[in-house]
């Protein structure tokens, strides 16, 4: 059974309750979910799903993010509300792609950990559930674990296995809908600084908190991820202007600056220039080095810098992981050869005994055990070929006995 995925938390109990429910299935995870905006909330779900299919000790398949694809399937219908079109679509394109992979690799069933959470519409996916077996010819299980309690358990096994918990379905329409009916009017996940900068509760630093939850465990090390609240801001937009001409800046900026501020230097102490309104500083370059310990010659190279250093370690991931398929496929040719040897082998020595039987009665049977401890396919071949024409036991016995050390 191949089973759509849609974040750590719901594939985590939706998982083992299906695996209870289906002891003979062979059942694989399929996260893909292109709805989820931005890319790093979507690597932040996909890992976390990783991370519970491990423990679950199912596979899982992480198919495209084909983000523009799914943008294009819903257009026209963005101001839709939770469980309207927009969400009848995009559960159409989950289920789609999964009916299509389990087509390709021969599951007759699919099902979807979408049906786990409370905000969706399980007769949507019910109706698509049938479209999937009308053009699919493949049953579509509808399993409604979130009942008797079922709920309350997810969300305590959530909590045991410190999963990820998000605060929203996943594309920037439901997010925006959402935040505006709570009197919050903007998705501040939404935004990060064009210098890099990874801002306190954004998503980016969501990503090092869980890595590093990870590589902890990995290690068996204790650990607890305590929530806090604190204030939340996010810079829209700011710049520097000295005599309305815009210097370059790389603003770090406080949660208080609401608005424009304008003022003079007052003084000036170890490389620190402070403004005379609301705490401004300015630090120089030279003093941001000593700081930091770097060695920037300009602002553009403190941006460049920090977008390079920020590719670097993706490129390395992803050549890490692209590295880690290749050993894989590697392994799998390895692994195939190996079977088809084995096979051979098996093939021989069945032969072999039947061989021995036919033409030296349970005489013959008794130099099965030797035969079978030889593991060269060559030397069980020309004992297989020897057996056909022998004309006693004896001959065949001083055959294994020459080659037995082979
Ligand atoms: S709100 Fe959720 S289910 Fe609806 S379209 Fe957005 S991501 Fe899909």
């Amino acid at each position: 059974m191949l089973v759509h995925l849609c974040c750590g938390v719901d594939a985590g109990y939706f998982l083992k309750k299906l695996k209870e429910d289906f002891p003979a299935e062979t059942i694989v995870g399929f996260f893909y979910d292109p709805n989820i905006h931005p890319y790093n909330e979507y690597l932040l779900r996909m890992e976390d799903t990783k991370r519970v299919c491990n423990k679950l000790n199912i596979q899982m398949i992480e198919g495209d993010y084909n983000y523009e694809y799914w943008l294009k399937r819903v257009s026209g219908y963005e101001n839709e509300p939770e469980k309207g079109v927009r969400c009848s679509i995009c559960f159409d394109i989950s289920l789609e792609e999964t009916a299509k992979l389990a087509k390709k690799f021969g599951h007759n069933k699919i099902s979807t950990s979408l049906l786990m959470s409370p905000m969706k519409s399980k007769e949507q996916l019910a109706s698509v559930g049938k479209m999937v077996k009308r053009v699919y010819d493949i049953d579509f299980i509808i399993k409604d674990y979130s009942l008797k309690g079922g709920h309350q358990k997810q969300q305590q096994m959530a909590k045991e296995n410190q999963v990820y918990r998000q605060d929203y379905c996943g594309c920037i329409f439901g997010l925006i809908a959402q935040r505006e009916k709570n009197g919050d009017n903007k998705p501040d996940e939404l935004y990060s600084p064009i210098t890099r900068q990874i801002l306190p509760a954004s998503i980016e630093e969501r990503l090092q908190l869980y890595a590093e939850r990870d590589k902890l465990e990995e290690k068996n090390i204790e650990f607890k991820i305590i929530k806090e609240n604190f204030l939340n801001y996010r810079l829209l937009n700011g710049k520097v202007t000295i005599q309305k001409k815009t210097i370059p800046s790389y603003i770090l900026f406080y949660s208080y600056l609401e608005r424009k501020n304008g003022g003079r230097v007052e003084f000036e102490k170890d490389g620190i220039a402070h403004l005379n309104r609301m705490q401004i500083k300015f630090i120089s370059l030279k003093k941001f080095n000593f700081l930091l310990n770097k060695n920037y010659n300009s602002i553009y190279e403190i941006i460049k810098k920090e977008g390079f250093e920020e590719g670097y370690h993706k490129g390395k991931e992803e050549g890490l992981k692209e590295g880690i398929l290749k050993e894989k496929e590697e392994g799998f040719k390895e692994g195939i050869l190996k079977g088809i040897e084995e096979g051979i082998r098996e093939g021989l020595l069945k032969g072999i005994e039947i061989g021995l039987e036919v033409r030296f009665g349970a005489e013959g049977l008794t130099l099965y055990p030797i035969i079978k401890k030889i593991k060269n396919v060559d030397v069980l071949e020309a004992i297989s070929e020897a057996i056909k024409t022998a004309k006693s036991l004896e001959e065949i016995e001083k055959l294994c006995k020459k080659f037995y050390s082979l």
